[in-house]
């Protein structure tokens, strides 16, 4: 069994209302051991005319104080951790590593949310106008190789293939072989900085199979990956380790052992059972 949920998002982010203490309370229903709280913070984030509450800025210093003092409070019955979901694109790449020497957090995930500051935004349909499905995603995919070159400020690459959630025509599926070149070199980078991939089970609801692709899973593994972590991307608190089910079997089915989880920046790895 999974023994916590390594995403999730509190009222600290511009898209959730929940509130932390809410979570909590809801993973010690659940029995986990422990909990992480990985709200949102894209910086320089392009706030959309049509969204303008969608900043997506975490205001550490309350994140902090607030989590920490739940943290105490709770200390008998779980264990909390303090993550972040770190947005990156070629743009705001170079300004984590300042970022993070300043804050203590347990665990970074970094997620591309854009590819660019300027109509990178898969969300938007503008970002797929003009352009070929393959070519859209291509730009997606290469986008996050180049990130990773950027920055070391984090501990794993969050739902990789997260811009095929907004696919136009809604099909959900993509040919993996198409994108299997830049997966290569993307994943290889990961391994090189000993950084990981996460299995985000949010996919399950929006595309119907976690992120990533089972074949970005595979290969990652043949690479030698080792570094994988399980989120739900919980919005609300009722998502908390939903299709953690689904991710122990994928995890089995492509060979891994072990799923890791972060402890002050530190991976442990936990055996499956
Ligand atoms: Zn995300
Ligand atoms: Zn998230």
């Amino acid at each position: 069994m999974i023994i916590t949920d390594m995403h999730v998002h509190s009222h600290f982010s511009s898209d959730s209302e929940e509130s932390p203490e809410a979570i909590i309370r809801t993973a010690i229903e659940k029995g986990f051991p422990c909990i992480y709280f990985t709200d949102h913070h894209d910086i320089d984030f392009p706030v959309h005319p049509s969204e303008p509450d969608m900043n997506f800025q975490l205001d550490f210093d309350a994140y902090f104080s607030v989590l920490n003092e739940l943290k105490q409070r709770y200390e008998k019955q779980i264990r909390v951790y303090i993550g972040v979901e770190q947005g990156i694109c070629p743009a705001t790449a170079p300004k984590l590593k300042a970022l993070y020497e300043r804050y203590p957090f347990d665990f970074v995930i970094a997620s591309s949310h854009l590819t660019s500051l300027e109509n990178g935004d898969p969300y938007y349909p503008s970002y797929y106008e003009g352009k070929d499905p393959v070519m859209a995603y291509r730009e997606y995919f290469l986008s996050e190789a180049e990130n990773v070159t950027l920055t070391d400020s984090f501990h794993v690459y969050g739902h990789l293939d997260y811009a095929v959630r907004y696919c136009p025509d809604q099909s959900f599926v993509y040919r993996f072989e198409d994108y299997r070149d830049i997966f290569e070199v993307l994943l290889r980078r990961l391994i090189e900085k000993g950084k990981g991939i996460e299995i985000n089970t949010s996919g399950l609801e929006k595309i119907g199979y976690p992120h990533p692709h089972i074949e970005a899973l595979k290969l990652y593994r043949s690479l030698g990956g080792e570094i994988i972590t399980v989120g739900s991307d919980a919005h609300r608190k009722e998502r908390i380790g939903a299709g953690f089910a689904e991710a122990e079997a994928l995890l089995a089915e492509t060979g891994f052992r072990y799923y890791t989880v972060f402890k002050n920046g530190q991976p442990e790895f936990i055996r499956l059972s």
